[in-house]
Formats: C-alpha cells, sequence, structure tokens
C-alpha cells in the first residue's frame, strides 16, 4: 500500500516515512501543500497523512481540493489540541486527527486502523455496550446517561477506546496519555483508572474496564454468555 506524508517539518517528515517504510509501506514525502496536492490528485494511496501548517496550500485547503474529486482517507497532524480544529478538519472530511507529539505507535496503529476501515463516516464516534463516546464533541454517555469527565479521564477513555480489547500496559498508558517515562514510582495511571471506572463503570451491571494483573488494562464489552 502507498502513503502520502505532506509534512514540512523535516524532521519528523523524514521520521514518519522511515517508520511507515520499516512497517511495510512504501511512502511519499511531501514538503509543502502545492507539491503534497499534485501527488495526492495524480497518485493512488491508500492514505495521506497531512499536517495542518503547511506553506504553500495549509492542511484545510488541501482537505478541500483534495475532497472535490477524492475520498481517499486522510490523517490530519495538528500541532495543538483544539476541539475546534478537530471539527474543521473533520467537517472538511477527514477522517482522523492526531496531535503532537504523538507517538510512533499510536500513529501505526491508527494508519492500520484507517487502512483496514477504508472510507467510514463514524470515526469519531464508538460504541461498547451502552457506553456511548463522541470524540468529536467529547461527549460521553452510558445506557444514555450524560457523564463528564476531566481532559485527562477523557484522554485515558478515548486512549482505551481506540485501542479496545488489547490490554495496555500501564507504561504505554503513562506515555500516551501523560507523555512520560513510567521508571518512576508513581500510580497515577491507577489512580486514573479509578477516578475513570467511578464515573463509567460503577454504577452499571456491566464493567468494561478490566484490570489484566501484572499486565495492565482493557476495556471490552463482556462475552455475552
Ligand atoms: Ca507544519
Amino acid at each position: 500500500m502507498r502513503l502520502l506524508i505532506v509534512e514540512d517539518e523535516r524532521k519528523t517528515g523524514e521520521y514518519l516515512k522511515q517508520g511507515l517504510s520499516e512497517a511495510g509501506y512504501t511512502v511519499d514525502l511531501a514538503t509543502n501543500g502545492t507539491d503534497g496536492l499534485h501527488l495526492a490528485m495524480e497518485g493512488a494511496y491508500s492514505l495521506v497523512i497531512l499536517d495542518i501548517m503547511l506553506p504553500g496550500v495549509n492542511g484545510y485547503e488541501f482537505l478541500c481540493s483534495l475532497r472535490k474529486s477524492k475520498d481517499t482517507p486522510v490523517m490530519l497532524l495538528s500541532a495543538r489540541d483544539m476541539v475546534e480544529d478537530r471539527v474543521r478538519g473533520l467537517e472538511l472530511g477527514a477522517d482522523d486527527y492526531l496531535v503532537k507529539p504523538f507517538s510512533f505507535s499510536e500513529l501505526l496503529a491508527r494508519v492500520r486502523t484507517l487502512l483496514r476501515r477504508g472510507k467510514s463516516i463514524d470515526s469519531h464516534l464508538a460504541e461498547v455496550a451502552d457506553l456511548k463516546v463522541d470524540f468529536l464533541k467529547r461527549r460521553v454517555s452510558r445506557a444514555g446517561r450524560r457523564i463528564d469527565l476531566s481532559a485527562k479521564e477523557f484522554a485515558l477513555l478515548e486512549l482505551l477506546l481506540r485501542r479496545k480489547s488489547e490490554v495496555l500496559p500501564r507504561s504505554l498508558i503513562a506515555s500516551e496519555v501523560w507523555d512520560m517515562n513510567f521508571d518512576s514510582d508513581t500510580n497515577v495511571v491507577e489512580v486514573a483508572i479509578r477516578r475513570l471506572r467511578s464515573k463509567i463503570d460503577d454504577s452499571s451491571e456491566i464493567k468494561l474496564i478490566k484490570t489484566v494483573r501484572g499486565m495492565g488494562y482493557v476495556l471490552e464489552a463482556p462475552d455475552t454468555p
């Protein structure tokens, strides 16, 4: 599969290109929006990874032009996490949205998901049992009851949901949600999981967040008997 990266920061672009090539993809890199758009319109790409702040044509303009004739999946990269940026990007037809700095493993997981799924309009919605999450509006409900989460609790839930049914080690959660190394003696992950559980799971018969002893945490619907 052929991927296109449009990123003007040379180091980031080269790093992504190398990582994705090693993961088995054929990767082209454009360092400005004008060249990137030309490639995207002419070539047959399975996915475009698109930085928003670009010289020449910026990410939003790129997306507008591309969507007039192509529905190639697009993952936006943004330097800041602003709800209005997400909304704008997704409304313009982006399929996913990743905030810098991100870990390569998360990017790769999302790339694989997008490629597997192909084109989907529901990428900002997730549903497990009676838990519903709208990543775009940052809205969470359980059995129709609205649940308010802090930013970190939401980030934690989002991570668990995006990698549903996968056991996530504490170290991975710490680096993805808090951007910290897990060598320290902190119990920040345990505390946050406890708080998230009290909001998500405590009032429900069906417990979605599970502890896998010695391994980490997983969010999944219980097996139906
Ligand atoms: Ca940039």
